[in-house]
């Protein structure tokens, strides 16, 4: 990139500034992301390359999260990443499409139950998508979730950061950086 796609003016290149991704609707801070401001109109550009990779990886630490259940945003990010409507995931998971709905706009936290089968769900999606086991320690992970009685407050939000060496590979292990 040369010039601002908004104005033509002039534009500096910045290699070291972390990079709030708010467009995954979540917050997750990326390092090692290239980003161009233009020094005439103050417009930012960022460039996110492999965001597939990306998407996964941000999935990966959703489902690795053992202190709380799964937030609306988190459910969100997570039905839109395996690419399904709320009707088809409802359809998956055994639970109504108003369930759903509930559960990612806030009106009822999502149970135990449903709460681990989309994690499982998902971690064996970014599996096959990544073609090697991409999330690990399930096991410990869900025997680590809380009861109903020890719930968080389900608007507890919490950042995820990212390095470029974590998404940036084709071959690391993500999740055991
Ligand atoms: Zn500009």
């Amino acid at each position: 990139m040369d010039i601002c796609y908004s104005c033509g003016g002039d534009i500096a290149v910045i290699k070291d500034r972390p990079y709030h991704y708010d467009e995954c609707g979540l917050k997750v801070i990326i390092h090692g992301i290239t980003q161009y401001d233009c020094l005439a109109c103050g417009e930012t550009y960022a460039s996110i390359p492999n965001t597939q990779r990306l998407h996964l990886l941000i999935g990966s630490h959703i489902c690795e999260k053992r202190k709380a259940l799964l937030r609306p945003d988190e459910i969100l990010f997570l039905r839109k990443d395996l690419h399904l409507r709320a009707k088809e995931l409802a359809k998956i998971l055994g639970a109504s499409p108003q369930a759903v709905s509930r559960w990612e706009n806030g009106k009822k936290p999502i149970g135990e139950t449903h709460d681990r089968l989309l994690r499982a769900l998902y971690m064996m999606y970014a599996s096959e998508q990544a073609n090697h086991v991409i999330c690990q320690g399930a096991l410990d992970i869900f025997s680590e979730l809380p009861a109903k009685s020890e719930r968080k407050t389900i608007t507890e939000t919490e950042e995820i950061v990212l390095n470029p060496q974590e998404w940036l590979s084709d071959t690391g292990d993500c999740c055991s950086i």
